[in-house]
């Protein structure tokens, strides 16, 4: 079955606020809460479907996260884990009551079985580069910050000469078995043990470098390829530099987003590129041959006789390259023809002169340098 939207879970629109998220949320999970749906498979798993779209909903980072990636950008040990930070305000369920629920339902609720081996969360990285750049391609080197099994410690967390110990309570099973009646139903419940925390084995003297984690966050520098013809908004996945997985689970992956610095004189549209020329209205009106740039050297352009603002010039495979299969797009040159000001006054004789031989009845608003003097003198 293909998941669901979790805005369309929750039934909220994708600009909800935080607030309107948790009413819908609440609403929702009380309508279909397993206590009150005993007899309805279905409800169990709705219930579960609003859950995991909550978590991630009311985490403003798991939202962005999501908004951007779907739920690609969610691996499926990131539900595993559990943390349903929501119910701490849901008044309506007594704590205790609630916990055995999970245990009755199973599934991908982690709080109160042993964690299984869980994928690492992946991991963005926002990188700005030039259009140049965009363009051809280029090796970056980026840093970025990750949780690494503790080097000291090799991950066992303990204090390097001593090692782990299993849990005398759960015997290293990270659980504890009770059996518990609830009006006229028996059930076995499964809860953490509170002495290893679920972990299993108890660590009595912890690592000094991982306090007892097993891994501590590093700065690592890694290469990164961008290929040419990226834009704004690429991203490239680096598969397994994320954080590292649990228990044995796979590490997460790497996202690069890219941001394209805009350029002082192109517009990038798709693979094409803009570029405005300012010519003269005389060499607009006589013609003429320009120098234009591109990505690699300048260019002669033929401007005819006649030109109009806004005619556009087509350099054809001088664009970005396509970053699928072959070929550039093209750079479209946009002649923007400038009107002169203050001219001086052998030029505004002269286009005087032009306005009375092309039969055109101008009255100029300014006077002019000259027709300022006269004024002035009185003349
Ligand atoms: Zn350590
Ligand atoms: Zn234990």
């Amino acid at each position: 079955m293909a998941k669901r939207d979790y805005y369309e879970v929750l039934g909220v629109s994708r600009d909800a606020t935080e607030d309107e998220i948790k009413k819908a949320f609440r609403k929702l999970a009380r309508k279909y809460h397993p206590d009150v749906n005993k007899d309805d498979k279905n409800a169990a798993e709705k219930f579960k479907e609003i859950n995991e779209a909550y978590e991630v909903l009311r985490d403003p980072d798991k939202r962005a996260r999501y908004d951007q990636f779907g739920h690609a950008g969610f691996g499926q040990g990131d539900f595993n884990g559990g943390n349903f930070g929501g119910f701490g305000n849901f008044s309506d369920f007594g704590g205790g009551l609630f916990d055995d629920i999970f245990d009755i339902f199973g599934g991908g609720f982690g709080q109160s079985r042993r964690k299984g081996p869980t994928r690492g969360a992946d991991l963005r990285y926002d990188l700005e580069i030039t259009l140049e750049e965009a363009a051809f391609g280029v090796e970056k080197e980026v840093k970025i910050f990750r949780m690494e099994s503790c080097k000291k410690c090799d991950g066992s967390g303990a204090k390097p000469g001593t090692s782990p110990k299993t849990c005398p309570n759960c015997g290293g099973t990270g659980q504890v078995r009770r059996v518990q009646n609830l009006g006229p139903m028996q059930f076995t419940n499964v809860t953490t043990c509170e002495n290893c925390g679920g972990r299993g084995n108890i660590i009595d003297e912890p690592c000094p470098e991982c306090h007892g984690r097993g891994q501590s966050k590093v700065g690592r520098k890694l290469k990164v390829k961008i290929p040419a013809g990226v834009d704004t908004g690429s991203r490239l996945r680096m598969s397994g530099e994320g954080e590292p997985g649990e228990l044995g689970g796979p590490p997460g992956d790497l996202y690069i987003i890219i941001r394209a610095k805009p350029h002082k004189l192109f517009v990038r549209e798709g693979d094409d590129l803009i570029y405005e020329a300012p010519i003269s209205f005389v060499q607009a009106a006589l013609g003429d041959e320009i120098e234009v740039p591109t990505l690699e050297e300048k260019v002669k352009l033929r401007i005819p006789e006649g030109t109009q603002p806004g005619t556009r010039f087509r350099l054809k495979s001088k664009g970005i390259p396509h970053i699928r299969g072959y070929g550039r797009g093209d750079i479209h040159v946009l002649i923007n023809v400038v009107i002169p000001k203050n001219m001086n006054e052998k030029q505004r004789e002269l286009l005087i002169k032009f306005a009375e031989i092309s039969g055109e009845d101008v009255k100029p608003t300014s006077k002019g340098l000259f027709g300022k003097m006269k004024d002035a003198f009185g003349v």
